[in-house]
């Protein structure tokens, strides 16, 4: 499975693998080469949400 795109953590590195737990694609400085996770995946403690679940295209009340 290859990756595309750009690290779904800091978005600005192309990611070079895919997170096995979440799925989502990483560069090398957010991947933890040893689980085979991103790094939130790796660290439990870190409960931060960085990721923006799913599609961000939750609709947004525009006011006029
Ligand atoms: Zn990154
Ligand atoms: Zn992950």
């Amino acid at each position: 499975m290859s990756v595309t795109g750009v690290c779904q953590v800091c978005e600005r590195r192309e990611a070079e693998y895919a997170c096995h737990r979440c799925g989502a694609a990483v560069c090398s400085v957010h991947f933890d080469t040893e689980q085979g996770v991103c790094v939130h995946c790796a660290d439990p403690e870190g409960s931060e949400d960085v990721f923006s679940e799913g599609d961000t295209d939750d609709e947004v009340p525009e006011f006029r």
